[in-house]
């Protein structure tokens, strides 16, 4: 059955501020807000505070995936500088969800195939000694559980699909997703009609390429005159070995190949290796998304990573047990989007609250949470919305250690984007002399592919021997492993019966032009191998196919395509991938 959106009778609810996406800086900031809530109230009562108490104050968190945690992935060694802020006993709690304490590090430089060597030394800015790894999913469930406690109203899945607006324009919150819609926009059986959070203050942490924060940069030009945000996509698994050989925490970042290395080849980028509980250990990759390579395919960089003599000594006998994907702001500072609009705050990931240079950035969204909580909360009790109150919050950001810590690194991004990896050094030790200067101009991402008649000599991409293989990998299902497979251990669940959440604006390009000119490199930089071009006997060529139920949401396509006809969308609530312990 088909019914116009007109006629679908929504339920709305008021809130009094609404967080939308169930990472660190939406969930750090709906617990700092009870918190303010709190002191607030006791005060009014001690008559050390005008005002009026907010007896039963409605903060909503709705967050997409199926639980808090199930879509969180980010790197976890975590900078507890914000969550002592918030949390100040959390050592003392026993449910702290603690892997390790990083006890030995080291870098690991790749020179190429075969050989890697431990540098002499640390850069400082890595430095993680006494920091505590933790699975980024179960800490946020931690943070879930907090605030839920506190009072605050979390529905996990529920994902935000349109905002709204008030009668001035102002933005008014978020309508949820419609469920038990089939694939053609019919109502099924079992249709749910999404639902009105009616909000005068909405704060948008949905991660890297947020789908609503997007819409309100648009919608503001909160992105004019600034560079493009930066993306890099990681891979990250999770490796299981025998009871009792994981013995400390150790954290090894790594460096060079298969990245780019000094003599400049490859795609920019770095990995980490960690200890985490229960004998397992985490590896990741992270690769530029404005790589010139129209093949980079991340996963299988991971892969050849794995395969190095030097990574396999310290993975021997490991074998892996989950895997999940993300794209990850690196620009940060300097591609910070303008954070507010009327009625509207951006935190996180989503703003690039990230510092790229430390390969950090939880701290910093869980700052950039809690300092939108304070400006909430004025709003709240002032009842001023508007922009020059929303204006508040990037004042807050100015005055405090978040950009302290962020702003002298504004250019590393661009420095290793625009000068490769020796330059990109040079440039950024200087800065530490003679200061950082202005913000450095980034082209866009997806400017940065180069066709493969321009890349490659042979004007062919390097073959694959099925969908999401290479033949030069020495698969065996357990250590080295397929992107299917993969997939697989991700715990990625969609309705298929659903609209597709990629829409294709123009399949005939990926037919002709792109093939042609860039050999559909969606087939090798999505992560999760969605987009595949199949054959077509009666038309005589391969087409585009959109395997959407293998989507682990990372937004690479979203930001690397080089057309820009990708619009990644929010499948229905609750679907995605299950990390749980990534
Ligand atoms: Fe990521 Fe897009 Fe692939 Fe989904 S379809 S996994 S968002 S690249």
């Amino acid at each position: 059955m088909f019914e116009a959106e007109s006629e679908i009778e929504r339920e709305s609810m008021p809130v009094d501020v609404l967080f939308v996406g169930g990472g660190p800086a939406c969930l750090a900031g709906a617990l700092h807000l009870m918190d303010l809530i709190e002191k607030h109230n006791e005060g009014v009562a001690a008559g050390t505070i005008e005002g009026e108490e907010y007896d039963e104050p409605m903060i909503g968190l709705i967050e997409k995936g199926s639980e808090i945690g199930s879509h969180g992935i980010s790197g976890a060694v975590l900078d507890p500088r914000a969550l002592d802020e918030l949390i100040p006993d959390w050592k003392d709690d026993s449910s702290f969800p603690l892997e390790r304490y990083v006890e030995r590090e080291a870098m690991l430089m790749l020179a190429d195939e075969e050989r890697g060597f431990p540098l002499p030394f640390m850069p400082p800015e890595f430095h993680d000694h006494g920091k505590p790894i933790v699975s980024i999913a179960k800490f946020q469930k931690w943070l879930g559980e907090k605030a839920e406690e506190k009072g605050v109203m979390v529905f996990p899945g529920f994902a935000g699909v349109e905002l709204l607006y008030d009668e001035d324009g102002k933005c008014n919150g978020v309508r949820t997703g419609d469920k038990g819609v089939g694939p053609n926009g019919e109502q099924k059986d079992n249709f749910e009609p999404g639902m009105d959070l009616e909000s005068p203050v909405t704060i948008l942490g949905e991660g890297p390429r947020g789908h609503l924060a997007r819409i309100l940069m648009n919608k503001y030009g909160l992105q004019e005159g600034r560079n493009e945000m930066g993306y890099e996509t990681g891979c990250k698994e999770v490796l299981e070995f025998p009871e009792g050989t994981i013995k400390d925490g150790f954290v090894y970042l790594l460096a060079g190949y298969p990245l780019q290395n000094i003599f400049g080849k490859g795609p920019f980028g770095g990995g980490f290796i960690y200890s985490m509980g229960g004998d397992r250990v985490c590896i990741g990759l992270l690769a530029t998304l404005d790589a010139e390579d129209p093949g980079m395919d991340v996963h299988y960089l991971l892969q050849k990573t794995k395969m190095h003599p030097k990574v396999r000594e310290i993975l021997a006998g490991g074998k892996v047990i989950k895997y999940g994907a993300k794209a990850v702001t690196v620009g940060g500072w300097g591609c910070m989007p303008k954070l507010y609009a009327p009625g509207a705050m951006i935190v996180g990931d989503s703003a690039s609250f990230l510092n790229a240079a430390r390969i950090k950035g939880i701290h910093l969204a869980m700052k950039s949470g809690m300092l939108a909580a304070e400006t909430a909360f004025e709003a709240m009790k002032s009842g001023d919305n508007s922009e020059t109150a929303m204006a508040k919050f990037k004042e807050a950001i100015d005055a405090s250690w978040v950009r302290e810590e962020m702003e002298p690194t504004k250019n590393f991004h661009a420095g290793f984007a625009n000068n490769g990896m020796v330059g990109g050094t040079i440039k950024f030790g200087l800065s530490k002399i003679f200061g950082s200067g202005e913000i450095e101009k980034l082209h866009a991402d997806h400017e940065g592919m180069k066709k493969v008649s321009e890349f490659h000599a042979s004007g062919k991409l390097p073959e694959q021997s099925a969908p999401g293989k290479y033949p030069d990998l020495e698969y065996d299902g357990t250590y080295i492993i397929d992107k299917l497979t993969d997939v697989y251990l991700s715990a990625t669940k969609h309705d298929e019966h659903q609209p597709c959440h990629l829409k294709v604006a123009d399949t005939e390009i990926c037919a002709t032009k792109c093939a042609e000119e860039y050999g559909n490199p969606c087939e090798r930089f999505c992560p999760a191998q969605v987009y595949n071009m199949v054959m077509n006997e009666e038309a005589g060529r391969k087409e585009l196919q959109v395997d959407f139920s293998n989507c682990v949401h990372c937004k690479t396509c979203d930001i690397r395509d080089p057309y820009q006809i990708i619009q990644w969308v929010p499948p229905e609530g609750g679907d995605g991938p299950e990390y749980g312990i990534l």
